[in-house]
């Protein structure tokens, strides 16, 4: 039994088989060199087999510090198989004897090996064999280039186990097939662990080494509430985590029965709880998990993994689509946010060495004004049918804010020149998630009908700290006093030219903050759609006056650590923490 801690990415428990997607396969073939030629092909193999070890040794020595023994004692096996003379001399023999290139040589090698291992007695000890394989799979991919294997798209009851998935590749998951997902690399906030939230697939991030040394096939448990993935469980740990599976479900289904009750605190102050939503299915799941429609629409979904980008129809069906599937509450829909880690394949994206500092989300929409209009015609093409607010993502100052504005009267204009409907008074947002908005938040407020706190990139620009690097998780912190304030600045300078506060990052779907983001005076909370049960159920428990003076307690402390410390004992004091 292998026991691993990440990061917990997105919750639920799952119960399958590992499927590790190795994007470096080996493509091996075979073929005849002349005897000129072997001296050659002999020092490609100990090449080869060097540039492992020292790949193997670099991984060692990282996961020396960062994890514990299980992984350390996989890595030492395979430096030992790498090390064993016979693996070279056998090898070396088929070269020079039957005149075969390197990488046939290598894979004659691990035939005899499989040959052999399959004659052993002991099953743990025949088992070793996968052990063989990933060594010569490395020296094979060393040798001879690589190619990126396609996510399984048939097989059943697998949970994906890979380097990295990115928010991309997510979305082209089989989502009755794939029952988790596991990775190296990524944080709670990155797009592929909102995305896994998004469709309710438990995910563990940050787990390092994790696709190198896991074996196709094992039984595995990935439990994304706790963070935890356990590769060949026994039959106790099997048994345990059915019951957890179960209690969990048994919980799920138990709130969702409250999805109807009204989102006001016990003295009668209402919070707009709505959903953040990525791909059309996701509407009418806000509804019935009790959201008042989407304080977020990431239209970038609908651009990617295609060749080209949806034209002003297309667009409007899916907007429509979603508008319907909520209606009668508002939907959100923010402007193109791609750039950074969410690349089009329509688009020639430059190659960037800061991609989360660069040609992303509105910066993008400027760069391509054709597209951009597009956007905004079928935005306001939609805003006839319903109640339509267009947001607009990562201003960072005044003149933007301008040209949105400018070019939005244009799509207008344009509209009405064709008698095409709209709405004429369509509420115009921006998020805030650049600290240079937050400096600026009491110009900008002027400018717009409402602001909406991305907390996700917020805290990342703040900080400093990128939301998807596992390494940084522990900088990555919501209750940083540097936030809090920003937070608090936010509210108040909306508040003080009496437009709303919103906030549509992953910290509006955690609990934990509720009584902060209540006492701060936000209006409304946007969040995946797997949180608004239970927000809404601590919500429903809190007082707002009392949130208000546990806010202010927040200001009190100067470090993350403290705050959460204070916000832990005050909703201990109040007892509002449980969720059953
Ligand atoms: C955010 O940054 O908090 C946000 C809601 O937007 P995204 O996660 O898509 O960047
Ligand atoms: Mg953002």
């Amino acid at each position: 039994m292998q026991h691993f801690s990440g990061i917990s990415a997105s919750p639920g428990i799952a119960v399958g088989r590992l499927r590790v997607v190795d994007r470096r396969r080996s493509v091996v073939s075979e073929y005849l060199v002349s005897p000129e030629d072997v001296a050659h092909e002999i020092s490609r193999l100990i090449h080869a087999i060097n540039a492992t070890r020292i790949e193997l040794e670099a991984i060692k020595a990282r996961l020396a510090d960062s994890t514990g023994e299980d992984h350390l004692f996989f890595i030492e096996t395979h430096l030992l198989i790498l090390a064993d003379e016979r693996l070279v001399s056998e090898t070396t023999e088929t070269i020079t004897s039957g005149l075969i290139n390197a990488e046939g040589a290598l894979r004659r090698t691990l035939l005899r090996y499989r040959e052999i291992f399959a004659g052993i007695g002991d099953p743990y000890l025949r088992d070793r064999i996968s052990d063989v394989e990933t060594v010569i799979e490395k020296i094979l991919c060393s040798m001879s280039g690589t190619t990126v294997e396609q996510l399984p798209q048939h097989e059943s009851q697998i949970v994906i186990a890979a380097h990295d998935i990115s928010p991309a590749d997510m979305l082209q998951i089989n989502r009755e097939h794939v029952l988790a997902i596991v990775t190296e690399v990524g944080g709670r906030t990155s797009h592929t662990a909102i995305l896994a939230r998004a469709f309710g697939i438990p995910a563990v991030a940050g787990i390092e080494g994790i696709a190198h040394y896991l074996i196709d096939g094992a039984p595995v448990i990935v439990d994304g509430l706790a963070g935890v993935v356990i590769v060949n469980p026994d039959s106790e740990t099997f048994t345990d985590y059915l019951t957890r599976k179960q209690q969990y479900e048994y919980a799920e289904s138990e709130l969702l029965k409250t999805a109807a009750l009204p989102a006001v605190t016990v003295d009668g102050h209402t919070v707009h709880l709505r959903g953040n939503v990525e791909i059309p299915e996701e509407g009418a799941s806000v509804l019935s998990h009790g959201g008042s429609g989407v304080g977020l629409y990431r239209t970038e979904m609908l651009f990617m993994n295609r060749s080209c980008m949806p034209d002003e129809e297309e667009q409007l069906r899916s907007y429509r689509a979603m508008l319907r599937a909520i209606a009668p509450h508002p939907l959100t829909i923010r402007t193109l946010d791609a750039g950074g880690d969410k690349l089009l394949d329509g688009i020639d994206h430059a190659v960037e060495s800061n991609p989360a500092l660069g040609v992303r989300a509105i910066r993008l929409s400027m760069s391509m004004p054709d597209d951009f209009m597009k956007q905004l015609r079928a935005i306001l093409r939609v805003s006839a049918e319903g109640r339509v607010r267009v947001m607009f993502p990562m201003i960072s100052g005044m003149e933007e804010v301008r040209i949105i504005k400018r070019m939005l009267e244009e799509a207008k204009r344009e509209l009405a020149a064709a008698n095409i409907p709209y709405d004429e008074g369509i509420q115009v947002g921006i998020m805030i998630e650049i600290p240079a908005a937050v400096t600026l938040a009491d110009l900008l407020a002027r400018e717009v009908d409402f602001f909406s706190v991305g907390t996700n990139d917020l805290i990342q620009y703040t900080l400093a700290t990128d939301r998807s690097n596992e390494q940084l998780s522990y900088l990555y912190q919501p209750l940083h006093p540097a936030v809090l304030r920003s937070l608090r600045r936010i509210v108040q300078s909306a508040h003080s030219v009496g437009i709303q506060a919103c906030l549509c990052g992953e910290m509006a779907g955690d609990p934990l903050y509720l009584p902060v983001l209540l006492g701060l005076g936000f209006d409304e909370l946007s969040m995946g759609v797997g949180s608004l049960l239970r927000v809404k159920q601590i919500l429903r428990r809190c007082s707002r006056e009392r949130a208000a003076r546990i806010a202010e307690g927040c200001f009190a402390f100067s470090t993350a650590a403290d705050v959460e410390t204070y916000l832990h004992q005050q909703i201990a004091a109040d007892g509002i923490e449980s969720c059953d």
